[in-house]
This record gives C-alpha cells, structure tokens and sequence, in this order.
C-alpha cells in the first residue's frame, strides 16, 4: 500500500522526467547554431566552504552507474564531455568514456535531427579544440549543453530519447510481468535505480528501498527486483514522490536516527511536523480547544493521512513502519497526547526530540525505535510502551533528578494506560 500512496502522491508534485533526477549542473557549454562554442560558463555559487551549481533535472541512472562506461545524454563530468581526467588522477579509460559520449551524441542527433542536436554534434566533430576551458575547471564537475539559449536536456524530444535508451542500453527494464501497484503487464524495473537519501547514518550516495540481492531474499526463482515486480513508471513515481516528501520540511521530521514523512490524500493546511517537532502552545491550545467542543467529527469523506518511518541500515532502507488513518484521527490523537504530556494547567507542550532526549545521557545515543514508537502512538492513540517508562526511571536514577520532561513522559505512559 505504501508504493501505490507514493504513486498517489508523485501526482501532486513536480517531478522529473523518466530517468532524470534533480542535480547540480556547475557549467554550460554556451554553442551557436553552427555549434561554434562561445564558452564555458559557470554555475557555480558558493554554498558553505563548496561552491556548487545550480540544481536542474538532468539524465540519471541512479546507482545503476558503475566504474563501466555509461555515458549520460549531453550532460555528464568531464571525463565524459571533455575527455579530460579528474585532477591528480591518471585515467586511462577518459578517451574511451569521451568516445561513448560523443558516440551517443551522435547517434541521438541521427534520430531526431534537431537542430540543437545539430550543433552540439558538430561541436565535437569541428570546433571541439576552439573551447576554451577555464582554468578553474575541475573535471568532476558536471558541464551540459546550451544551443542559442536552450538547454539540450530540456528538451522533450531529448528527453524521450534518453529515456528509451536507457532503459534498453543499460538493461533497466526486464520482461513484462503484472505491475505490483498499477495492475497493468509493463516490463518490470532489474533495479530500482533511484537511490533513497537523506535518511541519517545511511550511505552518502544513497540506500536502496526495494531490493533483494543475496539468495535469501529471492522466491519463485525471481532475482533481482523482480521479486516484487514494478513498473518503471511507478517505480520512478513512488521513490521521487518519496524523495520529493523528505526534501521538504514540511512532510518531513528527522529526530535521531529516524526519519518520518507526512502526506495527505488531499492538501491541508495542517501540520503535523510542527505539531511534533516544535509545538506552538496558542495552536496546541486552539486544537485541545476544538477537540473539547467535538469539532473534530469523524467524517465519512475525512482526507486520509499516511505516515512512514524509515532509517538506514548500510545500504538499505529500513521502514520501521508505516500507517494509514485520516487526518480528524490523527488530530483527536494528538490532543490526547498533548493532555497526556502536560504537567500543570499553561505548561508548555514539548516536542518529540526533547522528550526522546530526555531518555539519554547524549542525543547520539537515541535509537532509531524510540521516537518512532512515540510519533506512532501520538499518532494512532494507542498506549505508549512501558519500556519508556523504564528508560526514564533509569535515566532519573542516573542524574538524581527528575526532569520536566521525564515527568512529561512518565506521565503520559500512565495516562496511556489509564493508571491516572
Ligand atoms: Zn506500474
């Protein structure tokens, strides 16, 4: 259910096209028409100690990249377009990676004859050595291509090119089988290529969602990603919706090693990171407030709520769980927690790091099951386990003392267990 809620979603945000992913681009070759180049311009701008370009949607294949030759369409590091090796780094194989590249240049200008297409391959057929390439060029840079003003991987025909070459070139796609989320017979991803990042302590390059890579994983004598087959369209739309939802703040929450995402069926107004990650007393006391008067009735048309916890175990995504309710559920639910929490009449409502904080002696020593086992019962109302009630009562002999916020936990254990 989680994948067919993300391919619900991927229609409610931007997303990139097939096989293109959001990334830095840190240069632009400027060509004429004739594709005469008028430079290299740079992207870059300094973000912390970095400078780094400017984020577009440019051809991807994931981590399906390895340290083969697999040219991207226009648009890929400097051993690729301008055959030239990464800094202190000998590396035989750049001629072979530049002729790939300009081999797939040429063969997508055979096929659609545009005119952008036009000049980026006669740029490397008869003006390649006019490029002057600054100086402050490194080669592990991404440079692209831009025709009279227009970006050639904007363009959808491009697009469209890369996407059917790809998916045969690099074998991304298998037999047809029966989609797993959209029911329809399409050929089914080999590898869900787009890795999943952003989760804390996970692999900087990214943690696969769907995977099966060892025998143990494998039934039915189906490897790979066929084990749960899924289209490439869906597969595309269910990890950029999730991608899409951890990027921003909105519909994401990061408290230790946990990250949990947000979304509605339908838009609102309401939001539940704030909720649990900073609460605002004057909105928890309008929403306690409404609830009392039983303004939050349980509609049959209630906009449904999806909740998803993950965390990262080497390569992999872990998701720690996953739930389904509706929106005046989890509003209800959440007023309980706040009354649950507070001390005393005007005490002010905490969010769920400071409590989970309060059970250890470091914030880095919080596992990732314990602020997902209290987001979850926030959110579904049931009781909180009584192992929290152990952590605090540990923790207070350890310190010889009790704080706020332990007293907020141990409290709202026993009230989850009406022991109050
Ligand atoms: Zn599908």
């Amino acid at each position: 259910m989680l994948l067919q809620r993300l391919v619900e979603y991927s229609q409610r945000v931007n997303l990139p096209p097939c096989l293109y992913a959001d990334a830095p681009v840190d240069w632009l070759i400027d060509l004429d028409v004739n594709g005469a180049p008028r430079g290299m311009i740079d992207q870059r701008q300094a973000s912390g100690k970095q400078k780094r370009g400017n984020l577009h949607a440019v051809p991807t294949l994931g981590n399906l990249r390895t340290s083969a030759i697999m040219p991207l369409l226009f648009c890929d590091n400097g051993g690729y377009v301008l055959g030239r090796a990464a800094k202190n780094k000998k590396d035989e194989r750049v001629q072979e990676q530049h002729n790939a590249f300009k081999q797939l240049v040429a063969d997508c200008h055979q096929q659609l004859n545009l005119p952008e297409t036009r000049a980026v391959n006669a740029f490397y057929q008869r003006h390649f050595k006019r490029l002057k390439v600054p100086d402050d060029y490194d080669p592990a840079e991404t440079v692209t291509f831009r025709v009279n003003g227009q970006r050639v991987i904007d363009l959808p025909d491009v697009q469209q090119y890369w996407a059917n070459y790809a998916a045969t070139a690099y074998k991304i796609v298998g037999d047809p089988m029966p989609c797993l989320v959209c029911g329809q017979v399409k050929p089914v991803v080999r590898r869900h290529y787009l890795p999943i990042k952003g989760i804390p302590g996970g692999q900087g390059s990214g943690m696969s969602l769907i995977s099966a890579n060892a025998d143990a994983f494998e039934s039915y004598r189906l490897t790979e990603a066929f084990v749960s087959p899924i289209c490439l369209d869906c597969s595309e739309r269910a990890l950029k919706a999730l991608d899409a939802l951890m990027r921003n703040p909105d519909t994401s929450l990061r408290v230790g090693k946990l990250v949990y995402c947000f979304w509605t069926r339908k838009p609102t107004q309401f939001s539940i990171v704030q909720m649990l990650e900073a609460p605002d007393p004057v909105q928890v006391k309008q929403l306690l407030e409404t609830v009392a008067r039983g303004g939050i009735p349980a509609q049959p048309q209630a906009n449904e709520f999806y909740a998803v916890a993950l965390s990262a175990n080497s390569a992999r995504v872990v998701v720690r769980s996953y739930l389904e309710t509706t929106l005046p559920a989890v509003q209800r639910n959440l007023a309980q927690w706040f009354r649950w929490q507070q001390l005393h009449a005007g005490d002010t409502p905490v969010g769920v790091f400071q409590l989970a904080r309060a059970l250890y002696f470091k914030a880095d020593d919080i596992p990732a099951h314990v602020p997902e086992t209290l987001i979850r019962c926030t959110l579904t109302g049931n009781p909180l386990p009584m192992s929290l009630l152990q952590l605090a009562i540990r923790r207070n002999s350890a310190e010889r003392s009790v704080t706020d916020n332990r007293a907020r936990l141990i409290q709202a254990v026993l009230y989850s267990h009406n022991l109050l």
